[in-house]
């Protein structure tokens, strides 16, 4: 599933071949990907419009147009967004394609079908839904201990729930807690001033070496161009793609499930205090 480093490569990488556009046309393969307006009104409304920027916020991707709509994009569990000249075969599972003035287009390609678009007047409800940006500067310390304070819900969990952190998902939040050697079942409320700090440190790490690796392609994640990122090949434990066992202490990894989610930890390095 695209976390914030993914979503974040997309925006990189997708920004140099939209900016300054102009949308000719949409076919929507699937029209249940469109969430608002009607399709009749998304049509109308995106044709002929300039995309003139594109920003991320958590794992929302929010591209501007001309016209000052939004068109809010969100990947979910699948999906990718793929830049791609129209002579060319279009790649699988794509459910909606937005076609630009220079003979491209954008592909959205989820072969699951759970990813969202949104053309919207106004995005307050992404803030509504979201905490803190982990990277942003004024994301410190003390600001993570504000979020965890008082809460008795597992860790893991916590950094799972996006108005808690913005953008981290399953991947990163386990990369996290073993970099910082904090057990994911702790109560987030519980963690002490030095576990706090030593995850802040954790988080902003990973997700920017995520970042310089492109993001992490487990499952179905590209990149606009079409390649994979390279960011799984340094994960320690998440997706069990460590391997067994731990490579600081050899002992054995294990897979627990919290809140619905498979989580991969080292017990001996991530011990209960
Ligand atoms: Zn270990």
């Amino acid at each position: 599933m695209p976390e914030l480093p993914e979503v974040e490569t997309v925006k990189n990488e997708l920004l140099p071949h939209v900016i300054d556009r102009r949308i000719v046309g949409v076919t929507l393969v699937w029209e249940g990907i469109v969430k608002e307006p009607s399709v009749e009104e998304f049509r109308s409304r995106i044709i002929g419009q300039e995309i003139t920027d594109i920003t991320r916020r958590g794992k929302y991707l929010v591209i501007s147009l001309s016209s000052e709509d939004f068109l809010v994009i969100h990947l979910k569990m699948s999906g990718s967004l793929i830049v791609s000249p129209d002579s060319l075969e279009p790649p699988r599972f794509v459910r909606a394609v937005i076609h630009l003035d220079n003979d491209t287009s954008v592909f959205f390609r989820d072969p699951r079908k759970f990813g969202v678009i949104r053309l919207v007047k106004d995005t307050s409800f992404i803030e509504d839904k979201l905490g803190p940006e982990p990277l942003e500067e004024s994301f410190t310390p003390q600001v993570l201990a504000g979020r965890l304070a008082n809460r008795t819900a597992p860790i893991k969990a916590l950094l799972l729930d996006q108005k808690v952190i913005a953008g981290i998902g399953n991947m990163y939040a386990d990369e996290a807690l073993y970099a910082a050697g904090i057990n994911p079942w702790k109560p987030g409320g519980s963690l002490t001033p030095q576990e706090t700090e030593h995850l802040h440190h954790e988080i902003r790490r990973i997700l920017w070496a995520a970042i310089e690796n492109k993001g992490a392609s487990v499952d179905t994640y590209f990149r606009p161009n079409g390649s994979e990122g390279s960011a799984h090949y340094e994960f320690k434990v998440a997706h069990g793609l460590g391997g067994k066992t731990c490579s600081v202490c050899g002992g054995p990894i294990e897979r627990v499930v919290i809140r619905n989610r498979g989580t991969y930890y080292c017990p001996r390095c991530q011990p209960i205090k």
